[in-house]
């Protein structure tokens, strides 16, 4: 069904959302982070166990940050690191003739998991301009409920739910979340996988008005003394999708209207901005 998928996610555990289409499909996996959190205890072997028994192949950029890095980068702001990411991930998608990428949504609740998607879209658009290829772009909520407008829905079976939740269960360090979820939305949520096209854009447009929730979490930790700083939208975040060429057309439309332009003659515009596959 999809050929020559590769997964591409934050945080090492979300890829329990895709669980059985990884045993279809046999991807490459790619994690930005060691999954080690607050606790500095990386998580990243419980999931090179499950990509094992599911069949999926780790790629070049697999738990390359410790979380504590990856958020000091991005209070840094030191962009051209997610540039250079960005750069990498293109290089692998071409050398491992990927045709079709899957991976976290941008979704405003945890800026990790927002950069991974900027950071999947920019690399698309730089194998797509390389290799003259269209590559299929898809996302999947890794906090949100699955919302409707799936382009592809995976229904599990008795067998596969019953390895899905083993290999959930299995997972020491996501007990507690998947205990939880189970409790919460019970095992038939677990038993319908959807993929749907990436909504970068809109997302983007959103948060040019309001903040993602990440902000207020960073801020009711930093008021308990968990976390000392606040990674913010405008500041930290969208410095990083500029360096990628991730841009709401909103923005740049004001940005036009304050220069006294006309969208009409701004050649070229839509091929850098239109990130929504087709
Ligand atoms: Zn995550």
């Amino acid at each position: 069904m999809l050929r020559n998928l590769a997964i591409v996610v934050a945080h090492p555990g979300h890829e329990l959302v895709v669980h059985h289409l990884m045993e279809r499909t046999q991807p490459s996996y790619f994690c930005l982070t060691d999954g080690s959190g607050c606790s500095g205890q990386p998580r990243i072997e419980s999931t090179s166990t499950l990509l094992q028994r599911a069949g999926a192949t780790p790629g070049a950029i697999y738990g390359r940050f410790s979380d504590r890095e990856f958020y000091r980068l991005l209070l840094a702001q030191q962009t051209k690191v997610f540039a250079d990411l960005a750069g990498e991930l293109a290089q692998s998608l071409i050398d491992f003739d990927v045709r079709c990428v899957a991976g976290d949504a941008m979704e405003g609740f945890n800026p990790a998991h927002d950069i991974c998607r900027a950071l999947i879209d920019s690399a698309i658009s730089v194998v797509e301009a390389r290799s003259g290829r269209v590559l299929q772009n898809y996302e999947f909520a890794v906090y949100d409920a699955p919302a409707n407008g799936a382009s592809i829905s995976l229904q599990l079976d008795d067998a596969a739910l019953e390895r899905k939740i083993a290999a959930a269960t299995a997972y020491r360090e996501m007990h507690d979340e998947v205990e939880a979820a189970l409790g919460r939305a019970g095992r038939s949520a677990y038993a319908v996988e959807s993929l749907r096209p990436a909504s970068t854009q809109a997302m983007l447009e959103r948060f040019e008005t309001t903040p993602p929730a990440y902000e207020a979490t960073g801020e009711q930790r930093v008021a308990t003394g968990r976390y000392r700083d606040v990674i913010r939208y405008r500041e930290h975040v969208r410095p990083v999708f500029g360096e990628l060429g991730i841009q709401t057309t909103a923005a740049e439309r004001l940005r036009m209207i304050a220069r006294g332009e006309s969208e009409a003659n701004t050649p070229g515009k839509r091929d850098a901005l239109d990130l929504v596959p087709r």
